[in-house]
């Protein structure tokens, strides 16, 4: 089956799935000339068997809240692919999570792991559980409930779920505890588990910090850093402090953080003592509006933070949050790079402005696979028992973000497509879908 018959044929069979249809569709025509290059692929059908999951599991959460009342959620687990490792991917907990939702972010985490160089495959699984107000026992209890379904299909070998929207350390060290209550085995079967119980440090840090990385090694392309420019951030959680705090670092003044309620614009920049604020603020489940009433600066109410002049723009909150009118706000605001700390964020729309007008535009599954990257680092650390200081894993994670830069780069030249930036869409998707496919050729068809 040709690649276009693949399309036609997911467009057909998930037409109720418009983020799953358009995940395919961005790596499908990026690596229509690689897979012609390799008769094999089409042979043995690898695009049409990478765009069905391996199994999806399904199952139904009951749990109690604080009134003593039953609630029922739906969770999920989608396996996509183990070709070349473990299933590997984050536990998405928001009310607009469904089964297509959780089925293109497993997509897309095959590639991203596979550019890490890790041996991990690609899975993603979630529930549309909202914790937003929920009390610190009814999380627990959830995640209890979530895991005590779970647990029979995941394991250190087998299936390596992690955090993602919804999901951090707390979540994750519940859903573990229940792991091992019932299983009785203390191993790496989460990761961004606690430092001091089997997490690894820099974990946290690791997707915002492996972004910055990755937009610095595009700056270096063209003779360029950081210092002095202005840079936007949507988002205000976990991805979004850490991209922030590493801007910070390397000289960049960073001036939006949003959330669902509206934008927050600091003219002055984001200190380290307002981004720690923040931090807190957020982690608190309290307001990014309140931070006008503490250091100043504009809280613009409804709005996306992508209409400033700024040079480097990093879409760090969810899926299709840019549009086709903020990209044309962020040509228009002089925006030379455009780096995705979220999953998609761009609309396909959006990708085409950003290409057509010479902005370097790095997707998630290259510029965001810091965190999945540190999360191999950990089962590493969980497999052999022992912990690496943060210094080295922080020296093991700028290097990996560079490998997946050169890599991207690199097959930029051979099918790269756009005239005035490196294509790295394509870059990435064709050599993360190599990896892969080269796997799913020397199995034969299992
Ligand atoms: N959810 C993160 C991602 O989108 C991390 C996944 C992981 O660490 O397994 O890559």
């Amino acid at each position: 089956m040709t690649i276009k018959a693949a399309i036609e044929k997911v467009e057909k069979n998930y037409s109720h799935q418009p983020e799953f249809i358009q995940a395919v569709k961005e790596v499908a025509m990026t690596i229509e000339q690689v897979y012609a290059d390799h008769p094999k692929y089409e042979a043995l059908q690898v695009f049409e068997r990478l765009c069905e999951p391996d199994r999806i599991i399904s199952f139904r959460v009951t749990w109690e809240n604080d009134q003593g009342e039953v609630q029922v959620n739906r969770g999920w687990r989608v396996q996509f692919s183990n070709a070349i490792g473990p299933y590997k991917g984050g536990i998405r907990f928001h009310p607009t999570v469904t089964e297509g939702t959780l089925k293109f972010l497993g997509f897309e985490q095959i590639f991203k792991n596979a550019l890490t160089g890790l041996p991990m495959g690609g899975a993603k699984g979630g529930s549309d559980f909202d914790p937003k107000g929920k009390s610190d026992a009814e999380i627990r209890r959830f995640c209890y409930a979530f895991m005590r379904e779970l647990y029979k299909n995941v394991g250190k070998d087998m299936d390596v779920p992690a955090g993602d929207i919804g999901v951090g350390g707390r979540e994750v060290n519940y859903m573990f505890a229940m792991y091992k209550n019932l299983t009785r085995e203390f191993e790496g079967v989460l990761t961004g588990k606690g430092v001091g119980h089997g997490g690894s440090l820099l974990r946290t840090e690791a997707t915002g910090y492996g972004l910055v990385y990755f937009l610095d090694n595009m700056l270096k392309v063209n003779d360029e850093t950081l210092e002095g420019k202005t840079v936007l951030i949507s988002g205000a959680g976990n991805v979004a402090q850490h991209a922030a705090e590493k801007c910070l670092h390397l000289g960049g003044k960073v001036i939006t953080f949003s959330d669902s309620k509206g934008t927050l614009l600091d003219k002055d920049g984001f200190t380290q003592e307002k981004i720690n604020w923040v931090k807190e603020h957020k982690a608190n489940g309290k307001a990014l509006a309140d931070y006008v009433e503490e250091f100043g600066g504009e809280w613009l109410d409804g709005q996306k933070p992508w209409q400033f002049d700024a040079q480097v723009a990093l879409p760090c909150a969810t899926q299709n949050e840019v549009d086709e009118e903020h990209a044309k706000s962020l040509v228009k605001h002089g925006v030379k790079y455009v780096a995705e700390g979220a999953n998609m964020p761009l609309t396909a729309e959006a990708i085409d402005i950003v290409r057509d007008n010479g902005i370097a535009y790095a997707p998630g599954k290259a510029a965001n696979a810091g965190g999945v990257a540190v999360s191999g680092l950990e089962m590493s650390q969980n497999s052999v028992r022992q912990y690496r200081s943060f210094e080295a894993l922080d020296g093991q994670l700028q290097d990996i973000m560079k490998t997946i830069h050169d890599n991207a780069l690199d097959a930029a030249k051979k099918y790269g497509k756009t005239q005035n930036a490196a294509d790295y869409m394509t870059g990435a998707n064709v050599a993360g879908f190599v990896q892969v496919a080269d796997a799913l050729v020397a199995y034969g068809y299992l």
